[in-house]
This record gives structure tokens, C-alpha cells and sequence, in this order.
């Protein structure tokens, strides 16, 4: 058994429908286990400026419908440096906080595993990302509603699209990962993705255009990943109206609406299911660990697996949308 008492919670990087379900989670199992709760304001940030609170159960009343982070978020550069490190774990000391519970996406965890290594601080991350670009878990918090958001605005997009029978380039978000992009075009009866894990192996676009992407229809939905890889929405866009000027060719591109919004069922499950499971992981004396979903069942997962950047894209369904586009 664990000899912890206590757990600080923060939000770190970029904000995602579901945190704030993991934040309730992790604070009602966590004074359902006995252990006192702080809540820690604005990421690593606030975690060195000292804005902590000690939680109750009343904290987090009515707040798992909601988007965002009722603890906000921050990016921090000075955490980056052993200094700012230092910093906040003194902090951490002083108000008895004995462990962490991080969820953000990639970067917060790599803050995380270097941390949790210089202080021996037990520390469980929740993998709190619209990008779904996480290793050794199915899914992360808040994609799901960020995919939902793009199948409904991709949705209204079209009725533009074929009225005016123009080629549309959609740029979502993703960060370097084409799980945004290949799900939603799935979802949404787009013509096709393109994404960055193959935009090096192939010229999408190209392909495309070979295959006369238009074929029967009035109006093509193409998805575009933001990558500096894919050239982006408006990059594409450009070599449309350069090599193929006869496409009237149009560019959307979702930008920050894809963040935001009430989140699915699916995310506030998975977000409670964690947040139990990150306390249960303390409890365990288990630390150093993301806290995943494989096959439906909780999974522990070490940082440095979890932020490798080698989740690998489902190839299968690349298929499956080109095969249902014809
Ligand atoms: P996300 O967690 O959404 O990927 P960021 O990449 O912006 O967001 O990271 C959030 C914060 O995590 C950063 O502002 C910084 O404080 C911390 N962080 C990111 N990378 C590192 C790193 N290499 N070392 C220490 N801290 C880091």
C-alpha cells in the first residue's frame, strides 16, 4: 500500500472537452479513498506561482457537462528548465502535496516523466488531447467530441459545397496525427484525407486528382491534417488553382471550435473511468505512468511509451474511405 496522502491535480497545454469530468473524477475517488485534494490553477505555471486550493467534493459539482477547464490551462517555458522544475516542487512541499495527477497531451507528460524522474514525485498522467496522438491508448480525452464537431460541421460545409459544386479543402486540427482528419472524413462521407503519417510515402493530392476525385459528383470534401507534412489546407489549395486551375476550389479551416463544446458520453466516460483509475494507480504505488484504454479495460502505460510519437495510423481505414468514395 501506498503512503501518499495527498494529490494536486493540474491541466497543462492545450484544453479538451472531458477534462473537466477528469478533474471530478480524480477528486471524488481521490477523498472516496481518503486522500486530500488540491486543486492546481493555469498547468505548471500556476504550480510555480503557488494558485492551489484544497478541493472538496463540492468543487466539482456540475461541471462534468461542461468544455474547457474549470482549472485552466497554461503553457509554461520556465518548467522546461531544471530551475522552474525546482521551483515547483518546492511549492508542491509546502503544501504537503505528495502526488500528481497531469492531464494534458504530449508535452505536459514529457514535463511530467522529467519531474516525476528529478523528485522521485509520484505522478499519473490522463491523456487530456483532442489529437488523439497518444501511444498505448485506443482514445484520449476529448476526441471524440472534437471528431463529433467536425462530422457536424463538415455536415453543414457540404450543403455549400454541392450547391455551388465546388471542391472544398477542410483543415483540422491534429498536430502531426491524421486521426482528426481520416475518422472525420469517415464519419462525414468526405472524398478523401490527407494526412501527415503518409504524406511523405505519397503525393495525396496528386493521387487525387489522378483518380478524377470528382467523378460522378457535384462536390468533393477533402480533409486536410494541419501539418507543415500536408501543406495544410490553404497549401493545397494553392497547388489546386497553380496545376488544375479548373477546380473551383475553396478552403474552411475549423480552427479552435474543434476544442471547445459539451462533451460526448464517450468522453466523459472515458474521463471518469481514468480519473478513478489514476487513483487507483497511486493507491497502487504505481507512478511514472499514463493511465490508458486498450480493448475497453484500463492499461498503465509508462511516459516514455506514451509520448514516443509513434502511434501508428489505422491503415485499414485509410481503405475503407477510398473504397467508399467512389
Ligand atoms: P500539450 O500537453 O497539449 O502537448 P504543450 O506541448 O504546449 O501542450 O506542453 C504543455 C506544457 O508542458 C509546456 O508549456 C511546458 O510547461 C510543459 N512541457 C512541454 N514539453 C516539456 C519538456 N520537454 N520539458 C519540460 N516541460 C515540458
Amino acid at each position: 500500500m501506498s503512503n501518499i496522502k495527498s494529490i494536486g491535480i493540474l491541466t497543462s497545454g492545450g484544453d479538451a472537452p472531458g477534462m473537466n469530468a477528469a478533474i471530478r473524477a480524480v477528486t471524488r475517488a481521490g477523498i472516496y479513498s481518503g486522500f486530500k485534494v488540491y486543486g492546481i490553477y493555469r498547468g505548471y505555471k500556476g504550480l510555480i506561482t503557488d494558485e492551489i486550493e484544497e478541493f472538496s467534493t463540492q468543487n466539482v459539482s456540475n461541471i462534468i457537462q461542461r468544455g474547457g477547464t474549470i482549472l485552466k490551462t497554461a503553457r509554461c517555458k520556465e518548467f522546461e528548465t531544471p530551475e522552474g522544475r525546482q521551483c515547483a516542487y518546492d511549492v508542491l512541499k509546502r503544501h504537503n502535496i505528495d502526488s500528481l495527477c497531469v492531464i494534458g497531451g504530449d508535452g505536459s507528460l514529457t514535463g511530467a516523466r522529467y519531474f516525476a524522474n528529478e523528485f522521485q514525485l509520484p505522478i499519473v498522467g490522463l491523456p487530456g488531447t483532442i489529437d488523439n496522438d497518444l501511444a498505448g491508448t485506443d482514445t484520449t480525452i476529448g476526441y471524440d467530441t472534437a471528431l463529433n464537431t467536425i462530422m457536424e460541421c463538415v455536415d453543414k460545409i457540404r450543403d455549400t459545397a454541392t450547391s455551388h459544386e465546388r471542391l472544398f479543402f477542410i483543415e483540422v486540427m491534429g498536430r502531426d496525427a491524421g486521426f482528426l482528419a481520416l475518422n472525420g472524413a469517415i464519419a462525414s462521407g468526405a472524398e478523401a484525407a490527407i494526412i501527415p503519417e503518409i504524406s511523405t510515402e505519397v503525393d495525396q493530392l496528386a493521387e487525387l486528382i489522378k483518380n478524377g476525385f470528382r467523378k460522378s459528383k457535384n462536390s468533393s470534401i477533402v480533409l486536410v491534417a494541419e501539418s507543415p507534412v500536408t501543406g495544410g489546407a490553404m497549401g493545397l489549395a494553392q497547388r489546386v488553382k497553380d496545376e488544375y486551375p479548373n477546380y473551383d476550389v475553396r478552403v474552411s479551416i475549423l480552427g479552435h471550435l474543434q476544442r471547445g463544446g459539451s462533451p460526448t458520453a464517450h468522453d466523459r466516460i472515458i474521463a471518469s473511468r481514468m480519473g478513478a483509475a489514476a487513483v487507483d494507480a497511486l493507491l497502487d504505488d504505481q507512478r511514472n505512468v499514463m493511465i490508458g484504454i486498450r480493448n475497453d479495460e484500463i492499461v498503465y502505460v509508462p511516459f516514455s511509451k506514451a509520448i514516443k510519437k509513434d502511434k501508428p495510423i489505422n491503415r485499414d481505414r485509410l481503405e475503407t474511405l477510398r473504397r467508399l468514395s467512389i
